[in-house]
């Protein structure tokens, strides 16, 4: 393009981009007022404190009200839970009791949205299969460890993935079991230089899902801090813990 028309489109493709991108977030819903609870604890490999203090502060950036929480005992407190909007929840592993986990199924069968990455919603409470039903998955490998592997988006028409292209990174490649009912909203494929047998498997990687009345969104990338820098990464995020926080 030469630089006098250049100037004359650049104008137009900046409007276009600010209108597309206004449209997809006012699709999802603003997060100003919603009440928020962020739990997080469990594996300290996954430095939950660290993913909690940066979704925290971008959420009170948007103006939600949030309450950070360390482990499981907030979700018996039937008073807390039944006022909120949306659980983020960063627990790799962990435990938690049968009434902490009742108080969680609860809340989110009510309404209340959950949303989480990695391990800290897709490999908790590991014995839990109630909690397993209710996310939509769980980590079983990450064959080879840190691997390079790619994301591909299944769909654009969703406001969670429109306008984010394919990419790909260095981390831990999530093999999960998934329930069938899952939207796959981005997926990625195994090649099978580690554990032969896989190859060609395709796992879902970003979903939502209902579960009752309450909004579920995961995605399985997020190991270490790097990743939330991966800019398709943090809009997934981001985007997905505005979706899952607006009641249905
Ligand atoms: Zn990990």
């Amino acid at each position: 393009m030469r630089y006098n028309s250049f100037k004359i489109y650049y104008p137009l493709i900046l409007f276009f981009l600010f209108v597309s991108y206004g449209f997809a977030q006012k699709k999802i819903g603003p997060l100003e007022g919603k009440k928020v609870l962020i739990v997080y604890g469990g594996w300290q490999g996954h430095e939950p404190n660290i993913f909690a203090k940066k979704i925290e502060k971008w959420l009170l950036k948007q103006k939600a009200e949030v309450t950070l929480f360390e482990g499981t005992a907030i979700y018996t407190n039937a008073k807390v839970m039944k006022d909120l909007d949306l659980i983020i929840q960063h627990i790799t592993m962990g435990e938690i009791t049968l009434q902490e986990s009742k108080g969680l199924i609860k809340a989110i069968a009510g309404g209340v949205g959950l949303a989480g990455c990695h391990g800290g919603l897709g490999d908790s409470f590991r014995e839990n299969t109630e909690y397993q039903y209710m996310v939509g998955g769980q980590f079983v490998k990450h064959p080879g460890g840190q691997v390079s592997y790619s994301v591909q988006m299944d769909t654009k028409k969703d406001p969670i993935t429109k306008g984010i292209n394919d990419f790909s990174l260095y981390s831990e490649q999530y093999y999960m079991h998934v329930d069938p009912t899952l939207d796959v909203l981005a997926s990625t494929k195994f090649s099978g230089v580690h554990d032969s047998w896989i190859s060609g498997a395709v796992v879902p990687v970003v979903w939502k899902k209902s579960f009752d009345k309450g909004r579920v969104f995961y995605i399985s990338i997020g190991h270490s801090k790097d990743t939330f820098e991966i800019p398709e990464v943090w809009t997934l995020i981001t985007r997905g813990v505005s979706w899952a926080a607006q009641k249905k």
